[in-house]
């Protein structure tokens, strides 16, 4: 059989693995952690959302993050010592600027495309993940923001997505729970939220069980293309095969670069709690819906009926994970102040890395040299994306390697 490497069992390693494996290949995953999903699709905001498939390259995000460069709770913090892949990136990301609409439309065309492909993957191998299929509410305190989210929803729109404006009254009518006065809102019925490592983990077990050797806890040192396939060499040793899937997260950039690709991945740090609902209380008072408060940049989620997910903020100070007391607390009093109902007792701290493009587009497809895919870079959309770059890539692959049936010699 033909077989093919997949470096990162995050969503987007194990998505592929399974659009391999539906494929005919032969799969083998590596994973430097001893279970899937440990690294950046830990605890995320839990969101499959086209309605927030708006990119960042926008003027105002970057007048924002020059203002916010003092404030240590802001959404967005930049660590203001340059790196020299920090400065380039952050040139490339300027460059990127007059790309803001087609890049939007485009990712919120791969958004929509990508939910039906999680769901069914989710069918298939009985995967339950907290899904929630109630929407996703964005709500607005300012006019200015509102303005702005209809010129946005203008943008979605073109990309085929269906949203609802809501007034204030509407908004309190389909999520009683949340507090505060606001001037409008938008629902995006098709949204929907699920906590992703529980879907990754059930993937893996079902990735195992349609033959993929799982090999976690195996740190991939080299990746070299020779003739006829590729290299690995990793802490279990050394193995060949026809090609190899790059989904190694914010580290897909140094595998890139080894291979002689440029994939321009920067890490940016983002934190979540996740509040354990532990009193009838505190679950009644808890929302269902999942939320997106546009100016705070924070999304919420609720798996179950005993855990709140609260995440955001976006932090450049490179590949480091540190758990911040001052950048937790602005989201324990989100929670506080929206949902004063609920206990904060315990509530679980967590920091992980988007692995962003300067575009903001993944990078999905081959590589320069025969046998190298890359299906990584998906930044802040990781969870809703990768399902459908994943079967792009699976494509690609078996477009330029066909599966050979397993009687024949596969490489050496
Ligand atoms: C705070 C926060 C909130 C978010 N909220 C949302 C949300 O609501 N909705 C959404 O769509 N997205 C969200 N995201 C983004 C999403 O979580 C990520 O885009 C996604 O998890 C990235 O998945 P990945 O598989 O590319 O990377 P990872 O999950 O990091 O997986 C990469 C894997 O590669 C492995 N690896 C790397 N190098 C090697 C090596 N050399 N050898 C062996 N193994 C290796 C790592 O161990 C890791 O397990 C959020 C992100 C953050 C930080």
């Amino acid at each position: 059989m033909t077989k093919i490497a997949v470096i990162g069992a995050g969503v987007t390693g194990l998505t592929t693995a399974y659009e391999l494996l539906d494929r005919g290949f032969e799969v083998t995953v590596f994973d430097r952690n001893r279970y899937a999903a440990m690294e950046t699709s830990f605890a995320n905001g839990g969101q499959l959302s086209a309605s927030n498939a708006e990119t960042w390259t926008q003027w105002g995000t970057v007048l924002k993050g020059l203002k916010w460069m003092l404030q240590a709770d802001a959404p967005l913090l930049v660590n203001p010592a340059p790196t020299l892949h920090k400065m380039r990136w952050m040139a490339e990301f300027l460059s990127n600027i007059p790309h803001y609409k087609k890049n939007t439309v485009e990712t919120v065309r791969l958004a929509i495309s990508a939910r039906a492909v999680l769901f069914e993957m989710a069918e298939r191998e009985g995967i339950d993940f907290d899904h929630e299929k109630r929407g996703i509410l964005h709500f607005y305190s300012h006019q200015k923001e509102l303005a702005h989210a209809r010129m946005v929803n203008g943008l979605l729109a073109e990309g085929g997505l269906v949203r609802r404006e809501l007034s204030p009254a509407e908004i309190r009518e389909i999520e009683p729970a949340l507090h505060g006065e606001f001037v409008g809102g938008f629902l995006t019925e098709s949204d929907s939220s699920g906590d992703i490592h529980k879907f990754t983990v059930g993937l893996a077990a079902a990735c195992a069980r349609r033959g993929a050797d799982l090999r976690f806890g195996t740190d991939v040192f080299e990746v070299e293309a020779v003739d006829g396939g590729v290299r690995i060499s990793s802490s279990a040793g050394e193995d060949k095969f026809d090609g190899v899937v790059v989904a190694a997260g914010v580290r897909s950039r140094a595998i890139a670069a080894a291979l002689g690709d440029r994939v321009n991945i920067y890490p940016v740090k983002g934190y979540s709690i996740t509040v354990a609902l532990e009193d009838d209380a505190s679950q009644a008072a808890a929302p269902w819906i999942s939320l997106l408060d546009d100016k705070s940049k924070i999304v919420a989620s609720r798996f179950g009926k005993d855990r709140f997910r609260i995440a955001g903020t976006a932090e450049f100070t490179g590949a480091n994970r540190d758990i911040r007391h001052d950048r937790i607390r602005p989201l324990v009093e989100w929670c506080e102040k929206h949902f004063p109902g609920i206990s904060t007792e315990h509530a679980t701290p967590w920091a992980g890395l988007r692995p962003m493009t300067p575009s903001m587009l993944p990078r999905v497809g081959r590589g320069k040299k025969p046998g190298v895919f890359y299906n990584t870079g998906h930044g802040h959309l990781g969870w809703t994306l990768s399902a459908a770059t994943a079967r792009i890539v699976a494509e690609s692959v078996a477009a330029e390697l066909a599966p050979r049936p397993a009687s024949l010699p596969a490489a050496a």
